[in-house]
């Protein structure tokens, strides 16, 4: 459940837009594993009927993510994949629900490992594809670190040429914190064309 203090953090501001968005059975993703927290999330989200495609570049990702999982006996319904989101189409056949993405570094790991624009582009295209009906893919994004900006810059104008018969994309931000807040985008599939 969320916590009193549900507006300070992005990641927990997402999960009150996707709460309704995920059911139980659905196949979901998570395009930047980390430390597996989302991934935890959205195994619980999906229920022992659903799937979970997990991707990360790093190594160690995949490491503590299956220690978390493995703890609480999900792991069974969810595929940690060693490769990036750019490719999910050769791993995700199937529709899904929910894409989520948090870009940048992981806090606590080499910081020179971060998310590139031309691959988190490539990566939401193939989100949209994948998506189902009503679906939603959810990007958590970052400006403070080198090449954040550009990174931010790039989604933003892919994102907001959407057709909006197709999509609607929604943009949450806070608008009084200092040192680059992150901000987040969500874009929901509107119907099948
Ligand atoms: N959601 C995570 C935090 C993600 S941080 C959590 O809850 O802990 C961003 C992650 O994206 C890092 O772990 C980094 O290794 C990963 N990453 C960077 N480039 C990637 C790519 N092309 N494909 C998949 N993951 C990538």
């Amino acid at each position: 459940m969320i916590k009193a203090k549900f507006l300070t953090k992005i990641t927990e501001i997402n999960k009150l837009f996707i709460e309704d968005v995920i059911s139980n059975g659905d196949i979901v993703v998570d395009a930047t594993m980390g430390n597996g927290y989302d991934t935890k999330y959205l195994a619980e989200k999906v229920g022992e009927n659903g799937f979970v495609y997990s991707f990360d570049i790093q190594e160690e990702a995949i490491k503590s993510t299956n220690k978390r999982l493995e703890k609480a006996n999900l792991l069974d319904r969810v595929k940690l994949i060693l490769d990036g989101h750019e490719n999910m189409e050769n791993y995700v056949k199937e529709e899904v629900s929910c894409v989520l993405f948090n870009l940048g570094y992981l806090p606590r790991a080499d910081h020179n490992v971060i998310t590139r624009p031309d691959t988190t582009l490539k990566a939401i295209k193939s989100s949209l594809k994948l998506l189902k009906p009503h679906g939603v893919v959810s990007i958590a994004i970052y400006t403070g670190h080198e090449g954040g900006m550009e990174e931010k810059n790039i989604v933003y104008e892919f994102v907001k040429e959407l057709d909006q018969n197709e999509f609607n994309v929604l943009e949450s931000k806070f608008v009084n914190q200092i040192n680059n807040p992150p901000q987040l985008i969500l874009i929901e599939k509107k119907k099948e064309y």
